[in-house]
């Protein structure tokens, strides 16, 4: 019976999580704010649990930000978290360069945002393409031919509002026409809540049509990903076991928590509504869910 699998998190087991977890991964978007607005209680149940010792770790797939800017960001909102607190997939995709010994020599394309420049840049990497490359245009003509940088090594492609043929046909021929370049993408997220009103095509929209081009499919390096796990796990040197995932989607956020391991928390404050958990067709599934990261601290007091 799938009903037995996860249960709402009540006093019992939210003092129970409390006591048998070290550190806390918390998913960023739908668990700590939605858009730039922070969600009800966040403050409060990240002091508390900091005041017992937890580890925190901020975990997120959009790429549109580096850490430095995500850092700002919880600075702005009130909250003070740290650099070395927050993996964001843009930081993710320059530190699976790094420890697959890309060479400096060679030259990253990326579609994406000033994020994912930044992180790699930040990591001694030569990024192209970026926003800068928004405001390209092509004039399909005869005789005209494409000229792209043989350099290049690796391309990235996260989310990018700024999205367009010419990168398209950039990144196209990086990979088309060296067998060797790397595809990776910075998450695979269907939608993301770029304004706190609304869903807005997430970065699995940019993966999706330049997969549609090259026929191959990238390195996935955010969330559900293993190489962003086995990252944190390096850098914290804690026991899966004494870890949860709290996160508002499944198939990112709970599937990267159980892949590895580790206890798993859906929050309602997100993309996930309860019937989507208890759909049929719904094979994730959390050891508890409750509705809002603020419930964790409250209800273990009762
Ligand atoms: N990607 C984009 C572009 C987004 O806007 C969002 C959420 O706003 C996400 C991904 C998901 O981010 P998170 O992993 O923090 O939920
Ligand atoms: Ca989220």
């Amino acid at each position: 019976e799938k009903s037995s699998t996860y249960r709402s998190l009540t006093s019992e087991s939210a003092k129970d999580l409390i006591e048998s977890v070290d550190a806390f991964l918390f998913d960023c978007d739908g668990v700590i704010w939605k858009g730039d607005k922070l969600i009800d209680g966040v403050p409060e149940a990240l002091q508390a649990l900091r005041s017992m010792g937890k580890r925190l770790v901020f975990v997120t797939n959009n790429s549109t930000k580096s850490r430095k800017q995500y850092a700002r960001k919880f600075g702005t909102l009130g909250l003070h978290v740290t650099e070395e607190e927050i993996f964001s997939s843009s930081f993710a995709a320059a530190m699976f360069l790094k420890l697959n010994g890309f060479s400096r020599d060679k030259k990253v394309y990326v579609i994406g945002e000033e994020g994912i420049l930044e992180e790699l840049a930040l990591a001694g990497f030569t990024g192209l393409g970026g926003p800068e490359d928004g405001k390209k245009t092509i004039q399909l003509k005869s005789n005209f031919l494409f000229e792209h940088d043989k350099d290049v090594g690796a391309v990235i492609v996260g989310l990018d509002q700024y999205i367009n043929f010419y990168k398209l046909q950039y990144a196209t021929l990086c990979i088309r026409e060296n067998p060797g370049c790397l595809f990776i993408a910075t998450n695979r997220d269907a939608v993301g809540h770029l304004t706190d009103l609304q869903e807005w095509p997430g970065a699995g929209c940019m993966v999706a049509a330049v997969c549609g081009s090259v026929q191959k499919e990238p390195v996935v390096v955010g969330k559900p990903s293993t190489f962003l796990m086995d990252f944190l796990l390096e850098r914290y040197k804690i026991d899966t076991s004494k870890m949860c995932m709290v996160g508002d989607r499944l198939d990112t956020d709970i599937l990267f928590g159980r892949n590895a391991g580790c206890k798993t928390l859906l929050v309602l404050s997100g993309v996930t509504a309860l019937s989507d958990l208890n759909d049929s067709s719904n094979t994730i599934h959390p050891d508890y869910y409750t509705s809002n990261v603020s419930d964790i601290v409250l209800l273990s007091r009762k």
